[in-house]
């Protein structure tokens, strides 16, 4: 019988870490291209892990008092035109309906880039008084930016997330509900999916168009260069005023109600893989994994080992996801694919572990072999699982740390990053646009986030002149 071929191996991040991303994408099953550029399947493996990120942060919202909703998918030019600073800055990148069947549709449509405009004239019709607000609402749906440059996950012509869009009587509590679900985020990086982010604003320059502060979480990847990972906008009352939103307060009187919106996205899958993959493929923490423990069977002709495998993943499907591979490809083509494929911990069962009792745990990150006993094997799997948690944490946030760079003038970004590769810079800025642009042409790397927490003091790395704000700067995804 003709056994498929052990896994192929993949580029080194060393050597290429581009190609070797695409392999990752590709050869662990997350993705397949198609004919429509820039758009790609999610194959079931790679979508697996979307539905457990949903299902995750769909409690957490929902939790925090947010309701799903479903706005249509194509936005009227009128309607779009509505907040001068919103359509022009989604204007570069949509996609336009110009026919209905035969017809030419009068008003075009735009298949939605982002649906504040839906929301803000809905909420039109059905905000009248104080008594109907606020409004916590989500919806998780695909959406089109026409991109010139795209990469599996991280850029795509249409990818999915989710949108939250919320409205409240006061900016007060529009400000506390964007900054809650910043921190919601935070938590859900960190616990879910094992990965450390930095807190921050955006620049006035890199703000959501339309937003009066645009919130975001940076994570480092593995080649030094930032991802965002997610993002919370306030809106105060802009969009209320272009969409003529009003409510009656408690004192009898019309006003302006404030806003909200945040996302994240399947971009969340690519964080994944440059933030905790290696040389021998993906590895996916235990929280989103589609497989959290694999069992193999060795030597799986011998009497007894199938049943064994059979009972042992009958002990453990109430409380993991689990996979027993039973299939005629050899253990260590099997050692490989799971390995290739990320999943936390591999099972292996022979006639041996069998006779004493045993099995033996390996943890996909580190690759450390332990024999346990078949007994308590419930309690062995979820230790295993939060260790391979900690361990991917611990990683990732040690390789954020040994990467971030305090530099105090333009120059010193530049020696810096030559000596010590990509990562994220933490500098001094007056708070000018100028000395923004001066910095990314000068050494590359552009604003990341405003670093509100922490006090400004010195001078502007760039010009020189009392300093405004502390930024983190890096190259970015
Ligand atoms: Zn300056």
């Amino acid at each position: 019988m003709a056994e498929k071929k052990l896994v192929e191996e993949i580029t080194s991040m060393e050597e290429d870490f581009a190609k070797w991303y695409t392999d990752i994408v590709k050869k662990a099953e997350l993705i397949e291209y198609t004919s429509v550029k820039g758009c790609m399947v999610i194959r079931p493996y790679g979508f697996a892990i979307w539905e457990n990120i949903q299902k995750i942060l769909d409690k957490m919202f929902k939790d925090t008092g947010h309701e799903n909703v479903c706005m249509p998918m194509f936005i009227p030019e009128s309607l779009l035109q509505k907040e001068k600073d919103h359509v022009e800055g989604f204007a570069p990148e949509v996609a336009w309906v110009t026919m209905g069947g035969n017809e030419i549709l009068e008003d075009r449509l735009c298949v939605r880039p982002t649906s504040e405009t839906l929301f803000c004239e809905h909420y039109a019709n059905i905000v009248h008084s104080y008594r109907d607000l606020p409004k916590l609402y989500n919806q998780w749906v695909s959406v089109v930016r026409w991109e010139k440059t795209t990469r599996p996950f991280l850029r795509s012509r249409e990818f999915l997330w989710q949108e939250g869009h919320t409205i409240h009587a006061t900016a007060e509590e529009a400000v506390e509900e964007t900054k809650r679900m910043l921190d919601l985020y935070a938590d859900f990086c960190t616990e879910s999916l094992a990965m450390p982010v930095i807190k921050g604003r955006k620049t006035e320059n890199d703000k959501f168009a339309g937003a009066e502060a645009t919130y975001a979480i940076e994570a480092l990847m593995h080649d030094g260069k930032a991802l965002q990972a997610g993002t919370s906008h306030y809106f105060g009352d802009g969009f209320a005023k272009a969409f003529d939103i009003m409510y009656t307060n408690k004192e009898n009187k019309k006003v302006y109600p404030h806003q909200t919106s945040w996302g994240v996205t399947t971009r969340l899958i690519g964080a994944i893989i440059m933030t905790h993959g290696d040389d021998n493929g993906l590895v996916l923490p235990p929280a989103v994994a589609p497989i959290q423990a694999v069992i193999i069977p060795i030597a799986q002709h011998k009497q007894g080992v199938l049943e064994k495998c059979r009972e042992i993943k009958a002990a453990l499907e109430n409380n993991f996801r689990i996979k027993l591979d039973d299939s005629d490809n050899s253990a260590g083509w099997k050692f490989s694919e799971y390995e290739m494929k990320g999943v936390p911990i591999r099972i292996e069962i022979g006639p041996k572990d069998i006779e004493a009792g045993q099995c033996v745990i390996v943890t996909r990150h580190n690759r450390q072999k332990e024999t346990v006993p078949l007994v308590n094997i419930t309690e062995m799997v979820s230790k295993k699982l939060q260790e391979v948690h900690c361990g991917l944490y611990q990683n990732a946030l040690k390789n954020r740390e040994n990467r971030i760079y305090f530099c105090t003038n333009t120059d010193e970004i530049i020696e810096t990053l030559s000596k010590n590769g990509d990562g994220f810079v933490k500098a001094m800025w007056c708070g000018e646009e100028e000395c923004e642009d001066g910095v990314k042409e000068k050494t590359g790397v552009g604003s990341r986030c405003i670093l509100e927490e922490e006090k400004a003091a010195g001078k502007c790395v760039c010009c020189g002149k009392p300093a405004k704000h502390l930024v983190v700067w890096a190259k970015a995804y």
